[in-house]
């Protein structure tokens, strides 16, 4: 993938001593519940944005869909009562007009609306000549290009000032999170487009309460911009994602708890500490470099030997001893037996392309 050119103006970032924080329910349900809960996150935390859906995107029909335009009434009124801007999810022009008439600042693309080019361009087009600020939640799954191709629709209607959210993926196997965070894929992102702020939502990634403190800690650690987290005065009684909003109080307690590491230091004794590991890695990875090279050579022989004896190139039984020994190995040194796995199934395909490449050169050598 090659870096885009955003050409934006973001106005997200962290204060000097705390992060960036949106914070509210994950729908509009009714005046109280909204003016309630705006309340006592006033009360309780120091929060930037005020978000609440309006317009929820369900999996299944049947759920609870959001109120629709009456909810933006209210939340009109807690930013009056309140003086906290307002975010809400926009998933077709019809929800921007809507937006845009209560003057909402803050727009967010859902994670089910930016899989859809159609949809971000419909976006995209009623948000031309505006000057909301707009963020996009990253696809159900791990696309960047979908993910950046919806950053780049709604700039290049105009829109400067953006932001990307990280929510997580969608994965048969994502535990203990509700959404694997990926988090290599906002680190790609940043890579692309260095300028544009990213958020982390935290609560769509843990799905549980228990979980949020800590991915919201990893997100600041990774150097992210910002956390929306969903809050409701009273989670159970939540009319979408009960399971994992947390109250206002107890997001007060997470946030206290969360450490604003600096993204760099010109403290000169850090930085030579710095420069001394950064030369080690180095080094260790220069080795493996050499060490995967040595690896290739025997793999190159040991193809010219099966194809001397006309054997096959992959053998199933082999392949499954490796990875299980390998990732016995690595558990000995306490590495994670997925990082094993990983590192081996990469190693093995291309231990095959070299053979089978080694095997048609000889073939059409022969032919020839
Ligand atoms: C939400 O923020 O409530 C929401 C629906 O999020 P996502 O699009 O990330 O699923
Ligand atoms: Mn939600």
């Amino acid at each position: 993938m090659s870096p885009t050119e955003l050409h934006i103006q973001p106005t997200v970032s962290h204060h000097k001593d705390r992060p960036f924080l949106v914070a509210g329910p994950c729908s509009a349900e009714s005046e109280e519940q909204v003016h309630r809960t705006v309340r006592e996150l006033v009360e309780h935390t120091k929060v930037d944005v005020i978000r609440a859906g309006v317009w929820k995107p369900r999996t299944r029909p049947g759920s609870f869909e959001g109120i629709g335009t009456p909810a933006l009434k209210w939340l009109d009124d807690a930013r009056k009562a309140f003086g906290i801007p307002l975010a809400t999810e926009v998933a077709n022009a019809e929800h921007v007009e809507w937006a845009l008439k209560h003057d909402i600042e803050y727009l967010w693309l859902g994670a089910r609306t930016t899989v859809n080019p159609f949809y971000v361009q419909e976006i995209a087009d009623a948000l031309r000549g505006t000057d909301r600020k707009v963020w996009v939640k990253n696809p159900l799954h791990p696309d960047i290009g979908l993910w950046i191709g919806a950053l780049e629709r709604i700039n290049r209607a105009g829109i400067q000032d953006m932001a990307a959210v990280h929510r997580g993926f969608f994965a048969y196997e994502s535990k203990p999170y509700r959404n694997e965070p990926k988090w290599e894929i906002s680190l790609e992102m940043r890579r692309l487009a260095p300028s544009l702020p990213i958020l982390c939502d935290p609560s769509h990634i843990a799905g549980t309460p228990a979980l949020i403190g800590e991915v919201s800690q990893t997100a600041l650690d990774l150097n992210m911009d910002g956390l929306m987290i969903e809050s409701h005065w009273n989670p159970k009684g939540a009319l979408s994602d009960a399971q994992q909003q947390v109250t206002p109080g107890e997001l007060g307690r997470i946030m206290s708890h969360l450490v604003l590491r600096s993204s760099s230091s010109t403290d000169a004794l850090f930085l030579s500490k710095l420069k001394q590991l950064r030369e080690r890695i180095d080094e260790i990875d220069s080795e493996l470099i050499d060490v995967l090279a040595k690896r290739i050579r025997v793999v190159e022989e040991l193809g010219a030997f099966k194809k001397e004896k006309n054997v096959a190139v992959f053998q199933l039984d082999r392949w499954f001893e490796i990875l299980e020994t390998r990732k016995d190995w690595g558990e000995d040194q306490n590495l994670y037996r997925e990082l094993v796995e990983e590192l081996f199934k990469l190693i093995h395909k291309y231990s095959i392309r070299t053979q089978t490449d080694m095997t048609h050169r000889v073939d059409e050598e022969a032919h020839s």
